[in-house]
């Protein structure tokens, strides 16, 4: 059987099958053979049935001594009961709403059962155990070694009418029929790294014999992504190097003397985050780096050095922000930083008036820095020697973006972006692997330390008391609520943006009626969401700023970087629901101005690991250290939006991964420097290109 042979072929599979399938983007026996358990159950070892443990795991083998069929009226349901002996004792094995199992399952039949072990209302159980006949009076009990017990059984992402039982029933004979699958690793990796090869992996991947087949085999499939990651990094750098830019001339003593004259003194970070910008821009090679540093550490007077640097050279730089309020703070921070300059800066968003004489200006190089939203990049727009670009609170600059700006472009301009989200080092290393990184590491010296508390339930209205009585003195405040929990939801299943985004709605909907109407009715109150139009919300944000209101409510969402220095108070409902850095980036909204500010964290939960998780944000030095706290303990998802990067599940958790990280690094490297064409690795450079295309559909 073909990989490519659409899963209808499948002996089994109906057209019911096909349309379950698709909901879990299965179409063909590729999909279903790469469609992987996100978790083993291990019932490897058969347990005695006096041995059992509540709460656990568990198989064991007996001989069914009693069963019967019972419908409970109150719960509306059919229960299958049976009694299971072994030569320990017994157990009762209960199951929900599966009347069939009791025409199944016979008194005599001997089987394997796995399952849980139940304790409740002062009854032990199994409960919903998957089972498998070993020999039986009456039934048919032809096997092949056991499928779904006994062994490592792998749980796989289901979805209604697909169960993963389901699918290892129709996975068993398919993986007998399918042709060889050529390995597009080469082998003298796998070697070297110890892993195995692709007909063998994904064989073990479905049906392990232990947990450490398992392993084996996911690691391969980590790997293989993590390795085409890398290559992909490597192939955008090499290329960047070949590409030519306008080598800046910068003059040290020039520079000195500018940063003498700043109103502070630059942290030490700061100054060593400048030096990395400034050798790079030097060189008639593109740069392309990330500079990186918490919520008010200071990128934007070294971003804005640099941009200085090119309109010394009579050159240009563009300055990109993601909302016209940040354009318009930019534009301020920049002219009052370097009044010397002021001739030489505009600012040109959507609400810029005198549009067309700007534009003229800019293209005959009479304004050389230009600070802006996405106005910057539309057409029209015309640069007369663009030298930089500095993008503001985007990882990633598309590359059409990019091309928009090489227009009319000689030289490739050299690129710098900002971040204040603290990025784990594994995934600095992958995901951003093609830029090179400036960290600001410190705050400077002369910022107040935020108040930071744990609010426990019972404080709730103190907390409100004090929050009252900063507002009373002309203060305001930030109010985050997190999103409603999905209930009872299934594992492995996956919610839709859509669905996150209305529950989140839900939730800060609830919490704004709440307080605007029982806690602070004399206040004024506001409510920002991720559904708003960003014209909207950036108008909100705005008035917030112009003390328009006391109170914002919003979701996660609240615009980043924008400096509201009399809001004072940060309070978070939920905290135990947010990761580590996130909560740091919210803190860091605060403690903009001169009065003393204050984080708020409250939380329902009462579980020690929560109030220690939560606790670390009191002593952290940094969000990169609170950012490797998260990936630890939430996974990367929480950094890239699960649903976005196209990079399967499977490669998600390798992030976690820093051994496996730089092993894919090293590997990438040494067939990159032999062989960068892929010309001894036609397999590879198939299997390459399709992630190229991948990874720019993102
Ligand atoms: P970021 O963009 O990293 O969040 P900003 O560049 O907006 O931070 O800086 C926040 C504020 O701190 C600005 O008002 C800026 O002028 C000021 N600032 C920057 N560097 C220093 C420093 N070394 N010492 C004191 N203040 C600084
Ligand atoms: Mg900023």
């Amino acid at each position: 059987m073909e990989l490519s042979a659409e899963i209808s072929k499948i002996s089994g599979i109906g057209p019911k099958f096909v349309k379950q399938f698709e909901k879990l983007k299965i179409k063909t026996v590729k999909d279903l053979l790469w469609h992987f358990p996100f978790r083993y159950d291990d019932y490897s070892k058969i347990v005695p049935i006096g041995e059992l443990a509540i709460n656990q795991p568990a198989t064991i083998h007996g001989v069914i001594n009693k069963i019967s069929i019972r419908r409970s009226w109150k719960k509306n349901m059919i229960i299958v009961e049976a009694l299971i002996i072994d030569d320990t004792g017994g157990i009762k094995a209960v199951w929900f709403n599966q009347p069939y199992i009791g025409k199944i399952l016979h008194q005599g039949s001997e089987a394997n059962f796995a399952g849980k072990i139940i304790s409740s209302k002062n009854e032990i159980y199994l409960s919903n155990p998957t089972y498998e006949v070993t020999s039986s009076r009456g039934s048919s009990g032809a096997m092949n070694g056991p499928k779904h017990t006994a062994g490592v059984i792998p749980v796989y992402p289901e979805t209604r009418g697909i169960t993963s039982k389901g699918i290892r029933f129709i996975l068993k004979p398919i993986l007998k029929e399918i042709d060889h699958i050529d390995d597009f690793m080469p082998p003298e990796i796998l070697k070297k790294y110890v892993l195995p090869e692709i007909n063998l992996a994904i064989r073990k991947i479905h049906f392990p014999l232990n947990l450490s087949e398992a392993e084996g085999a996911r690691k391969r499939f980590a790997f293989e992504e993590l390795f085409l990651l890398q290559l992909n990094n490597l192939k955008i750098k090499s290329k960047l190097a070949q590409e030519k830019a306008i080598a800046l001339d910068v003059d040290v003593d020039y520079l000195r003397k500018l940063t003498e004259e700043l109103p502070f003194a630059l942290t030490e970070s700061q100054k060593k985050s400048l030096h990395e910008i400034i050798s790079d821009i030097k060189k008639p090679r593109p740069m392309n780096r990330l500079l990186q540093g918490d919520v008010g550490s200071g990128k934007t007077v070294i971003a804005a050095l640099a941009a200085i640097m090119a309109s010394k050279n009579g050159k240009q730089a563009a300055f990109l922000a993601p909302t016209e309020v940040l354009a318009q703070q930019h534009f301020q921070t920049i002219t009052k930083l370097f009044p010397e300059f002021d001739h030489d800066v505009c600012l040109l968003t959507g609400a810029t008036a005198d549009k067309k004489t700007i534009l003229r200006d800019v293209e005959n190089g009479v304004f050389k820095i230009v600070v802006g939203t996405h106005a910057i990049i539309q057409k029209g727009v015309k640069f007369k020697e663009l030298a930089l670009a500095v993008v503001d609170e985007q990882h990633r600059f598309g590359v059409e973006q990019r091309a928009t700006l090489l227009r009319n472009q000689k030289l490739v301009p050299h690129f710098l972006s900002m971040s204040a989200t603290p990025i784990p080092r594994t995934l600095s290393l992958t995901i951003f692997g093609d830029l090179e990184l400036s960290t600001i590491t410190e705050l400077p010296a002369d910022r107040k330390p935020i108040v930071t508390k744990v609010v426990a339930p019972e404080n709730r209205q103190k907390a409100y008391g004090f929050i009252e009585e900063q507002i009373k003195k002309g203060r305001q405040a930030f109010v985050i609520c997190p999103r409603i929990e999905p209930g009872q939801q299934e594992e492995g299943k996956i919610l839709t943006e859509m669905q996150k985004k209305m529950l989140e709605l839900k939730s800060v909907k609830q919490e704004f009626e709440k307080l605007s109407q029982q806690i602070f009715p004399k206040l004024k109150l506001v409510m920002l969401h991720g559904k708003m139009k960003s014209k909207e919300k950036e108008q909100i944000m705005k008035d917030f700023k112009d003390k328009k209101f006391d109170i914002l409510v919003s979701t996660s969402v609240i615009e980043v970087g924008v400096d509201v220095p009399n809001a004072t108070i940060m309070m978070i409902e939920g905290a135990d629901r947010f990761g580590l850095a996130q909560l740091y980036q919210f803190r860091g909204r605060v403690g903009r101005g001169v009065h003393q500010s204050f984080c708020l964290l409250f939380t329902d939960s009462t579980s020690d690991t929560v109030q220690r998780r939560l606790n670390s944000l009191l002593t952290a030095k940094n969000g990169f250290e609170l950012a490797e706290k998260d990936l630890e303990l939430r996974g990367p998802g929480q950094f890239m939006g699960e649903t976005q990067t196209g990079f399967p599940d499977i490669a998600m958790r390798a992030l976690q991964n820093m051994e496996m990280v730089k092993s894919a690094r090293s590997a990438a490297e040494e067939i990159f420097s032999n062989d960068p064409d892929f010309k001894n690795h036609p397999l590879l450079s198939v299997r390459f290109k399709k992630f190229e295309k991948q990874i720019h559909l993102e």
